[in-house]
């Protein structure tokens, strides 16, 4: 791949950003530079949004059934791409390719499930709410909405957003991460294929600049922000000082309960995927596994002897099993908690540094770690790392598992493993996360369904994907009519 310099998307039109501040984004497996990202300017901005509020006056009254087609060929086009969209993930990113296809899989999905805008979209109504008077709720288009978007899953999480927003009616602007904005352009020569009117979907590279100018503009109506913890929060409270709606997904420290009557085999199988997949990288990922009473041992050890065996290495290869961290920003974090967490005093059982992946040695390697011993209140007990390190915590019993699991401040996922419906069932009802797992490494919700999140994870109502998204994105107006 060249080393090209990005272009951003509006008005229907490729343009060449004026600023003269670029970032490199870089191949984590190799080291390689792929790309100059051009971090955009305010002015840049301006017109952006000056573009999708135009596009916007005839956008909203095209009938929902024509603004659906375009999904269709959105659809089309995406898997005609399939395969070239996750090879891109993969290069900017750094996870397995398998992922990769998984992240586009559902990016599709998104796509799919917006199609059915023309019943989604439908409003209610009542006749003689009062003698000879009706009451109907219409739903309608609000505005300009805009994603400000996390590196983990660069290709999938704008589109959590950006169908339901512009099958509803709205016109859209995309920021994606700075560091992984290579699948985002790829999607976006697909949108321009797709011929949405100019001005309907577009695309600013850029950084915090970028936001700040998008949060100031007085034409975007609303924000859905996924990204870390603070910068989420801040936001938020941005957001809602300009009066402007918001949703803001953010960070965690999920935790796996294990009961001393889970099935074991696939108990650590799914532990693995969810510790080690996208190398840690996930909000939905595994962190902690608390181990309740007598399973502990014998747990442990299979954990141990699983992660061990797992292949690191370039994601592109279909037999590596994990990839790198995304930069070498992450790595130099991960590589400090593995330090901070042997100075806690927790048993380092595998240790991750050092990996050493034959044919690619600037990749942003760290193996699968592995510490027992943990507690809650340790750094990396209680901090999001972010990366391929797993903290094993003792529980005595189910109670006290809950109590650590709903001290975090996060929630945002967790997982329960147990043949006892019982423990199911409290652990549902009594968790305070967002996305509950039973016998599930990963509780990532499917398009039709809200991405949720509670607590320090979250801030918002509304969340992303379906119904959730079609709420977020639409007025409702009620109209109460007599006739004489
Ligand atoms: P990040 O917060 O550093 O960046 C996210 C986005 O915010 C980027 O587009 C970035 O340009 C922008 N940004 C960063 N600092 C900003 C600032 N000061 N002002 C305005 N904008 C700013 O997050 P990241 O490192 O890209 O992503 C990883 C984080 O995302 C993790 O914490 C992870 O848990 C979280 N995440 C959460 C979910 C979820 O659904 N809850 C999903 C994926 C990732």
């Amino acid at each position: 791949m060249s080393c090209v310099r990005l272009k951003n998307y509006f008005d229907g039109t490729w343009t060449e950003s004026a600023s003269p501040d670029t970032l490199p984004v870089t191949n984590p497996a190799t080291g390689e530079v792929i790309a100059q990202v051009p971090l955009s300017t305010t002015e840049e901005v301006g017109r952006a949004v000056e573009a999708a509020r135009l596009a916007f006056e005839d956008w909203r009254q095209t009938p929902p059934y024509a603004r659906a087609r375009c999904m269709f060929r959105l659809k089309n086009l995406m898997e005609a791409r399939f395969e070239d969209l996750a090879r891109t993930v993969v290069e900017e990113h750094g996870k397995i390719i398998d992922e990769a296809r998984g992240e586009v899989r559902r990016g599709i999905e998104n796509v799919e499930v917006a199609a059915g805008v023309p019943s989604l979209m439908m409003g209610y109504n009542m006749e003689d709410v009062s003698q000879g008077i009706d009451e109907e709720c219409v739903y309608q288009p609000a505005g300009v909405f805009c994603c400000v978007a996390p590196f983990n899953f660069p290709f999938m999480v704008p589109l959590w957003f950006m169908p339901y927003a512009v099958a509803c009616g709205n016109t859209y602007i995309v920021k994606p991460s700075e560091q992984c904005p290579m699948s985002q352009n790829m999607l976006f020569e697909l949108l321009d294929e797709a011929d949405f009117p100019p001005g309907v979907v577009n695309l600013i590279n850029g950084d915090k600049v970028a936001v700040n100018a998008l949060l100031e503009h007085p034409g975007v109506v609303g924000l859905s922000f996924v990204g870390s913890t603070p910068v989420g929060k801040a936001l938020y409270a941005k957001a809602a000082a300009q009066g402007k709606r918001a949703q803001c997904q953010s960070g965690a420290k999920n935790c796996l309960v294990v009961m001393p009557d889970a099935e074991l085999e696939p108990t650590v199988a799914a532990i693995m995927t969810s510790a080690f997949g996208t190398a840690g990288q996930r909000c939905l990922a595994g962190a902690l596994v608390v181990a309740v009473g007598a399973v502990h041992d014998a747990l442990t050890e299979r954990i141990v002897q699983a992660a061990a065996r797992i292949r690191v290495g370039n994601g592109l290869d279909e037999r590596v099993q994990m990839g790198p961290l995304s930069s070498r920003r992450a790595m130099e974090r991960v590589l400090g908690y593995i330090e901070k967490g042997e100075a806690e005093g927790a048993k380092l059982l595998l240790d991750g540094r050092g990996v050493k992946v034959e044919g690619y040695p600037r990749g942003f390697f760290v193996g699968p770690t592995i510490f027992s011993g943990v507690m809650p209140e340790m750094a990396i007990g209680r901090e999001e790392i972010f990366g391929p390190v797993l903290g094993i915590i003792q529980a005595q019993d189910f109670d006290e598992a809950l109590e650590i699991v709903n001290a975090s401040p996060y929630g945002n996922a967790g997982s329960l493993f147990t043949s006892r419906g019982k423990y199911a069932r409290e652990f549902r009802y009594w968790a305070r996360l967002g996305n509950i797992g039973i016998n599930i490494g990963i509780a990532a919700p499917i398009a039709s369904f809200p991405f949720s999140g509670m607590k320090e994870s979250f801030f918002g109502d509304l969340h992303g994907q379906g119904r959730d998204a079609i709420e977020f994105f639409t007025d409702r107006k009620v109209v109460i009519s007599r006739w004489f």
